[in-house]
């Protein structure tokens, strides 16, 4: 029977393969009493099993010395779980108070403590409560005699690539094994668009689909599904004529992306000559082959604060000095725009972090990015002396996030030049003309302009702040997604004003928002002005074409009567007159 499930689409495309279900541990373990001369053992059996997942982790850490530095990060995310007294002391309690099997104790715990999780507001902390239930998986997977990680071994009648890995839930140590398959897509029931399988998903752009809710119990081994993860759609035993809709729909997109690849080294410059910069946005250093790969002349949005939110504390000078370098090094001569951390609202450190009480009720509207970084100075400082230690292996620019006041500015120019004392005082080297520039991302910044022009070197819009804060429309609540307009007027007015001004003042200005990367927007944005747009790697090309078959002077005029409309619809009607 044919049938289909709604999920969270977060890394786009389609696949059309055969199932393959990944068996995990259950967690429904049996609950057994034991006799009192039992608990010793008991006790040395649940020991001996928390040890051998210790040395499971360490030699798939060992195995990780090529993989992106994320994987060794959530490796020790997971032994730091399992270290933890809550999970390998508190059961052995359990064990002696009610003489139960070891199974069970540990389960119990891992209930109350996933429970706790539950109640954090940040859906990136509830997350984590993944991360507990596969290390507690691991565990009894070991007491139960069957040791080692998921198993991607069965299927063996069918192709790698033909296979779509169904899971209730995966775990980054799993995850690290798709690098040695070439599956052609996952789907599983949990997870959210910030956990750490979609972040790898997006990163080795294969469609995934999560949030499926019950796709484990409902898909059995070697179904036929079609997964479209840019609809968040997962069709299971599709009839024939849809099968045939979509291979075809398939093929189309991989011969449009096959094409493309024909202009990876074409130079960015429209049909009437104007030159146009393509840079990439990037959360990790291993992003940087793939930023080269689509062809990007640089990165114009390297969001640190992602490097190291899965730590819950912060990173030293020369921790993060290496990441930066390495991105730096790797860009090999092209711009890197290094922003300061965007801690806050959505994007806080665990509880034992620094910021763990500094996020209240409204975080998109209280201590984020900036204002974090000038309430912390030392961490401030730290940052700043790694980035400017980095400038000095290539072309570094420094972007700070959520400036709305004056003296934010300053006292942020004024950090800059403290960081940069302190280095000459311990005679090392930094790029002393490094570039100081702002993000554009809350209106009163857009519609002030003028003060931000006076201060920095260039500046750069985050729409996706932008239009959030213009609009009121938080932009992780679904329930209010469908007012998330980018081409409200009120929007467009501060983009226009924003690369009007800067062309004024000689200031360039670049788009790093969502709105970059969209192809349907380009040839709206390159007739107001800009031609500096920044997105992930896997957009540049479509941009990259739409711009090479631009007339900027022709649609220029056409632009600027596009953003005279006020109403919605004649607005969507002059994009799609531009776009014809
Ligand atoms: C933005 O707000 O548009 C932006 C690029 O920053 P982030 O998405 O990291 O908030
Ligand atoms: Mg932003």
């Amino acid at each position: 029977m044919s049938f289909t499930l709604h999920g969270l689409g977060v890394s786009g495309g389609i696949a059309i393969g055969v199932a393959h279900l990944i068996s995990h541990a259950t967690l429904e373990v049996a609950h057994l009493t034991i006799s009192p001369r039992m608990v010793e053992k008991e006790l040395a059996r649940f020991d001996a099993a928390l040890d051998q997942v210790r040395l499971e982790l360490a030699a798939m850490k060992e195995g990780t010395e090529h993989a992106p530095a994320e994987f060794g990060a959530f490796l020790d995310l997971h032994r730091m779980i399992l270290d933890d007294p809550e999970l390998c002391e508190v059961p052995q309690q359990l064990i002696r108070e009610r003489r139960c099997n070891a199974e069970w104790a540990l389960v119990q715990q891992m209930e109350h403590l996933v429970r706790q999780f539950d109640d954090f507001d940040d859906p990136y902390l509830r997350e984590r409560s993944h991360d507990v239930r596969q290390v507690v998986e691991r565990v009894i997977k070991e007491l139960a005699g069957h040791p080692g990680r998921t198993s991607m071994r069965s299927a063996k009648s069918v192709k790698e690539e033909n296979l779509i890995v169904v899971a209730h839930d995966l775990s980054p140590a799993d995850v690290i094994a798709f690098k040695e398959h070439r599956f052609a897509s996952f789907i599983t029931d949990v997870g959210g668009a910030t956990s750490h399988t979609a972040i790898i998903a997006r990163s080795m752009a294969v469609p995934a689909v999560l949030g499926l809710h019950n796709a484990r119990e409902l898909i059995r081994d070697k179904e036929t599904l079609i997964v479209d993860g840019t609809r968040g759609v997962v069709i299971v035993n599709p009839d024939p004529r849809v099968l045939e809709e979509y291979q075809l729909r398939k093929s189309g997109l991989e011969l449009e992306r096959s094409k493309l690849k024909r202009i990876k080294t074409a130079k960015t410059t429209s049909l009437d000559g104007v030159d146009v910069n393509l840079l990439a946005n990037i959360e990790l250093p291993s992003d940087v082959p793939a930023s080269l790969e689509g062809g990007a002349e640089g990165v114009g949005l390297f969001r640190s604060e992602f490097l190291f939110l899965d730590r819950g504390s912060l990173p030293s000078e020369d921790e993060q000095f290496e990441a930066y370098r390495k991105v730096v090094k790797g860009m090999d001569g092209r711009p890197v725009t290094i922003r300061t951390f965007d801690l806050g609202a959505d994007k806080d450190l665990n509880p034992e972090g620094t910021l763990g009480d500094r996020v209240k009720t409204n975080p998109a509207l209280g201590m984020r990015a900036i204002r974090v970084s000038l309430a912390e100075p030392q961490m401030f400082q730290t940052q700043l002396r790694a980035i400017l230690r980095a400038s000095k292996y290539g072309k570094v620019k420094l972007l700070i996030p959520m400036l709305a006041h004056a003296y934010e500015i300053d006292a942020t120019l004024a950090a800059v030049e403290q960081a940069k004392s302190s280095l000459r005082g311990d005679k090392i080297g930094f790029d002393a003309a490094i570039e100081v520039g702002g993000m554009i991302e809350i209106p009163a910044a857009a519609l002030a302009i003028g003060m931000f022009v006076r201060r920095l070197n260039f500046l750069s819009i985050g729409t996706n702040d932008l239009i959030q804060y213009t609009l009121a429309i938080d932009r992780g609540d679904e329930q209010v997604s469908h007012l998330y307009d980018p081409l409200h007027p009120a929007v467009l007015m501060l983009i226009a004003h924003t690369l009007h001004s800067g062309e004024k003042a000689g200031v360039p200005v670049s788009v790093c928002g969502e709105l970059a990367g969209d192809a349907n927007l380009t040839r709206l944005l390159l007739g107001m002005g800009l031609r500096n747009f920044s997105m992930h790697p896997a957009q540049i090309l479509e941009v990259k074409s739409r711009v090479l078959k631009a007339n900027i002077a022709e649609l220029a005029p056409q632009v600027r009567k596009l953003l005279r409309l006020e109403e919605p619809a004649k607005i969507r009607e002059a994009l799609e007159k531009l776009n014809a």
